[in-house]
């Protein structure tokens, strides 16, 4: 079984920088790769930030933020990524933007990498279909914040191999998480569950069942849920929640997944929750 040493992260967003900082932190070399220089320099600090709030917390020694940090290469470069054992894909989810990225990270990375998305909702097995290994292809879907929380959903498409399932469950213990293997449908396990949830509390938002806070504080208190609907949507993003709903809907073809339109009405105004300062609160 290989072992990963060089890891490549295409897309600095939220979760994109979230894994080149566990990577960095067990001591992986990480080269994290974005097509928007802001969203690198953004992504750069949001890591120094998390590891100060660490060492603030005394969970990491002060010595070893600069360590990590050394560790992580930003770049726009494609072809910074042709050294790499492992590259996780966690740009923006967009079915024909991942199969474009796809077909670059195919074309620069060594015959024996192993490619990974971080897709919360598109298909495993298409993604790979579209690459020359769909044998060393697989889901990796961190959860949000990446640096707090355990789980990753280990996910094998049709043609995953079971070398690289076990390289990649391998990895992830080394990173201090919890791989749990799913198969390729929708959503896969979190987001056929979670997203249905969150859809549903916007109706009753759009509904006036009540005020979002009050939906949320029934949820929060009610299910004993660290928090709301409406907040959680507001941490994923409003435009990544509608792009699963999205994928929910025709994937599953069944109504019961269609998007609520106020959902759709945030996402076309562009208030898409926290990394926008507006989604269903202000920030
Ligand atoms: P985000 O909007 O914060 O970041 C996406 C990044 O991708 C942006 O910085 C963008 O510039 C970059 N990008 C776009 N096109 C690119 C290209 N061609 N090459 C390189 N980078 C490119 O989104 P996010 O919340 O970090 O989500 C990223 C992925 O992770 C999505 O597939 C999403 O579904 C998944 N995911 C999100 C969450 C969540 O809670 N937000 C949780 C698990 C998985």
């Amino acid at each position: 079984m290989a072992e990963i040493k060089k890891v490549g992260v295409v897309g600095a967003g939220q979760m994109g920088n979230g894994i080149a900082q566990v990577c960095a932190q067990v001591g992986l070399h990480v080269v994290m790769l974005d097509v928007n220089p802001d969203a690198l320099k953004k992504g750069m600090e949001s890591i120094a930030k998390s590891l100060s709030k660490m060492v603030e917390k005394g969970k990491l020694q002060p010595h070893l933020m600069g360590v990590a940090l050394s560790m992580v290469q930003p770049t726009s470069d494609y072809a910074a990524l042709k050294d790499r054992d492992l590259i996780i894909e966690a740009a923006t989810e967009n079915l024909e933007l991942k199969r474009k990225i796809f077909k670059q990270i195919d074309e620069v990375a060594g015959p024996d990498a192993l490619l990974a998305t971080n897709t919360s909702s598109i298909s495993i097995t298409t993604l790979a279909a579209g690459t020359k290994r769909p044998a060393k292809f697989i889901g990796m879907h961190f959860m949000n914040p990446v640096p707090l929380m355990q789980l990753i959903e280990v996910i094998r498409g049709l043609d995953t191999s079971d070398e690289t399932y076990n390289t990649i469950v391998a990895m992830a213990t080394k990173l201090g998480k919890t791989p749990v293997a799913c198969n390729d449908f929708p959503g896969f396990v979190a987001n056929r569950i979670l997203l249905p949830m969150i859809n549903e509390a916007v109706y009753a938002l759009m509904e006036g069942v009540a005020s979002a806070e009050n939906i949320d504080q029934i949820m929060k208190l009610g299910m004993n849920h660290p928090m709301g609907p409406l907040a959680l949507a507001d941490l994923i993003g409003l435009d990544t929640c509608l792009a699963i709903m999205e994928v929910l809907h025709r994937d599953l073809g069944d109504s019961k997944y269609r998007p609520c339109p106020l959902l759709r009405k945030y996402v076309a105004a562009g208030h898409l929750g926290r990394k926008t300062g507006r989604g269903f609160y202000k920030y």
